[in-house]
């Protein structure tokens, strides 16, 4: 029997005919005729009509045929609901699919045999900044995957092709802004009709942040394994009845019992009392507070005394209630000994400072003083809050000749920027009264990270004012034994000038020579003028200030007053003056003395006669001055040349022995040099340097 309907059918919609099939399915299709869904509009129609009617829940193909010269239809309906069916449901599935594509937070690739991209949907578009026709038909590989990669990822794509399922296989891709995303990838083949490989569609999933926190997890649980596995400290964990519930291996060291001996106990089982109290004295805290508790206690464990720290958390449950409580017990007790050893060591170090009679004072490296001792209070008469003030940075600064001092000259500066130790600078201090205070300031750097520099100050104001009235008593000494030779220099032009008066009174004189004479009497007064002066000059005591000064004149100057005393020993002095330029900057009178000094060692050595040679040169590269004064003398004994320069130390019956330890200090102060050469029976060259100007 045929089981599709066939219908014979007149124009007017009639039914001629149908067939059991037909009447099975449309039972009333007798009855309505044309107004049959199957049959409605049907004769409106031309010629062959194919056409597909859905009649309840049933689709039929209708393909009709008049039956030529009789006005008549036939009608064949084929049942094609199972076909219409399946399409409807592929339709469904292929919107549902595509709605599925685009919302879906899944990444979804369709790639073809040969890797090209054919399509992607929406989220993989926002994803990776890329829009679909922007990598339509390009490489998936070159595209997206990061270069290291590649091949990898190339090797799997083609097993995926080859049927074997790849799922789960997580690989970067490379977004267009250069970030890479991690992506877990499940892979399918897409097959044709005929069961061929056409493409592979790859649905992926984001995972990077997943990636991440996997990340931090393994970073953070290897962390949280190493403190708690790490030996020295000891971690416990302690429920509200002061019960251990966890505890590691290390805690032995403060309970003597193994972990597993300790869990489920009471701290009062494990510790001595006095420790268990302790703790529970902690805990409490923390279980009451709910927030972290630190302290750092003694402990006595057997015969020992521990320092440990202790750091206790609060564990807390879902309502925020302390229900456990985590601690970390670290032994501190080599650390706390070396506090207390260190602590001890600035005790004893303080003490030394304290009673140093020296100045001491630390800089930072801003310069700021960060200790001081109490004799530098003493020394500058500034209180120590004033010198942390830095009060003491308003005050002058000198130079040994009593120039100001710049900063850049302190002891401390030299030392920070020369990175050296600095010594014995010597620094006057002018205090606020205008006083001056001499001191002698060492520095040294050190390599503290809060230290920088330590400053030693020593009060040398004493020293150098004996210094001075040495000086002085030895400039008075010296003009004593020059002065005998001076008045020979007065005495003879005022024999002369008592001459001249006489003349003058005497009538034979004519008014001519008179005239004459008195213009020589004149002369010889200036002459004695001169000479005091310059004796009036020497005796007057130095104001300590350098000037411009001509070295010849200042060696000029010193023949003068020495040039008697040499020729009555039958002395030749003899100057070769070469300098060139010849100017430096000093206290006249100062290097006067030095040059007095020199002669007048000179002439002791020489009491049979002699030369006494007095040679000047500039020393271009090093822009000295050079000042040699030579001697055909006695010479000086080998052993004592070391100790020519210390002050008392003479060979003379009436000798002070502080000429040349004077000289050695004037010249060195002026930044110059001064030593001595001798052969014993042939004399004695002194050479100096002094800076040209
Ligand atoms: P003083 O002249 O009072 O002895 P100085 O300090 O001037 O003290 O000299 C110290 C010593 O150096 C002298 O006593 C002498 O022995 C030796 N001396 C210095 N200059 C000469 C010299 N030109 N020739 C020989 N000896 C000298
Ligand atoms: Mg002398």
């Amino acid at each position: 029997m045929n089981p599709n309907p066939v219908l014979e059918v007149n124009r007017k919609g009639k039914v001629l005919y149908c067939n059991p099939a037909a009447l099975k399915q449309f039972p009333d299709i007798i009855k309505k005729g044309s107004a049959h869904p199957i049959l409605k509009g049907f004769f409106n129609e031309q010629g062959k009509i194919e056409n597909e009617v859905r009649i309840g829940d049933r689709w039929y193909y209708r393909p009709s045929y008049f039956v030529r010269g009789k006005d008549i239809k036939h009608i064949y309906c084929i049942d094609i609901t199972d076909r219409k069916k399946a399409e409807e449901k592929l339709r469904d599935e292929h919107g549902y699919l595509q709605s599925l594509l685009n919302t879906a937070q899944t990444i979804m690739l369709i790639l073809d045999t040969r890797g090209k991209i054919v399509d992607l949907n929406p989220y993989m578009e926002e994803l990776s900044g890329y829009r679909l026709d922007e990598v339509k038909g390009k490489d998936w590989f070159d595209t997206f995957l990061p270069g290291h990669d590649h091949k990898r990822i190339r090797d799997l794509f083609k097993k995926a092709i080859n049927n074997i399922q790849t799922r789960g296989n997580v690989n970067p891709i490379l977004t267009k802004d250069g970030h890479e995303i991690y992506v877990e990838w499940h892979d399918k083949t897409l097959k044709d009709n005929n069961g061929r490989t056409i493409g592979l569609l790859a649905t992926g999933q984001d995972v990077t942040e997943r990636k991440k926190a996997e990340e931090q997890l393994r970073e953070s649980e290897g962390r949280y394994r190493a403190l708690v596995e790490n030996a020295s400290d000891q971690v416990f964990m302690f429920d509200e009845k002061y019960k251990i519930v966890s505890t590691n291996s290390a805690a032995s060291m403060l309970s003597g019992k193994k972990p597993d001996e300790m869990i489920g106990k009471y701290i009062s089982e494990i510790f001595s009392k006095e420790t268990a109290s302790k703790n529970i004295k902690n805990l409490e805290v923390v279980f009451k507070s709910g927030r972290n508790y630190y302290v750092e206690e003694e402990l006595i464990i057997g015969a020992n005394k521990l320092y440990v720290s202790t750091s206790l958390s609060p564990v807390k449950n879902s309502e925020s209630k302390t229900t456990a409580v985590l601690g970390v017990v670290r032994d501190i007790t080599k650390r706390k000994n070396a506090e207390e050893e260190l602590r001890e060591r600035e005790r004893k170090l303080k003490t030394i400072f304290d009673v140093l009679p020296v100045g001491v004072s630390i800089l930072d490296a801003k310069r700021k003083i960060i200790y001081v001792n109490p004799a530098l209070e003493r020394i500058t008469g500034i209180s120590m809050e004033g010198l942390f003030r830095g009060d003491h940075k308003s005050r002058k600064y000198l130079r040994p000749d009593g120039t100001p001092m710049p900063a850049e000259e302190y002891a401390s500066a030299r030392a920070v920027k020369e990175q050296r130790a600095i010594y014995n600078i010597e620094t006057g201090v002018v205090k606020e009264d205008g006083s001056i205070i001499w001191t002698d300031v060492s520095a040294v750097p050190v390599k503290f990270p809060d230290w920088k520099v330590v400053i030693v100050t020593s009060d040398i104001t004493k020293r150098r004012r004996s210094e001075e009235e040495l000086q002085k008593s030895e400039r008075y000494r010296m003009m004593g034994t020059f002065i005998s030779g001076i008045a020979h220099e007065i005495r003879n032009p005022l024999v002369s000038v008592k001459g001249f008066f006489q003349l003058l009174n005497d009538r034979e004189t004519s008014e001519k020579d008179k005239q004459e004479i008195a213009k020589l009497a004149v002369d010889e007064i200036k002459r004695v003028e001169s000479l005091l002066d310059n004796l009036l000059n020497f005796a007057k005591p130095s104001k300590g200030e350098s000037i411009d000064s001509d070295i010849h004149k200042l060696i000029s100057d010193c023949i003068i007053l020495v040039k008697h005393d040499a020729s009555n020993q039958r002395i030749k002095i003899i100057t070769q003056l070469d300098a060139d330029p010849s100017q430096l900057r000093v206290d006249p009178k100062q290097v006067q003395q030095v040059f007095l000094n020199l002669s007048m060692n000179a002439l002791d050595a020489m009491k049979n006669g002699g030369t006494l040679r007095i040679s000047t040169s500039y020393l271009k590269d090093q822009n000295m001055i050079s000042v040699t004064f030579r001697d055909t003398g006695c010479g000086i004994k080998q052993e004592y040349i070391p100790r020519l320069f210390e002050p008392f130390f003479t060979t003379k019956e009436n000798g002070t022995g502080l000429g040349l330890s004077i000289s050695q200090r004037i010249i060195e102060n002026y930044k110059g040099k001064i030593n001595i050469e001798s052969k014993e029976g042939k004399g004695t060259s002194v050479h100096i340097t002094l800076p040209a100007l």
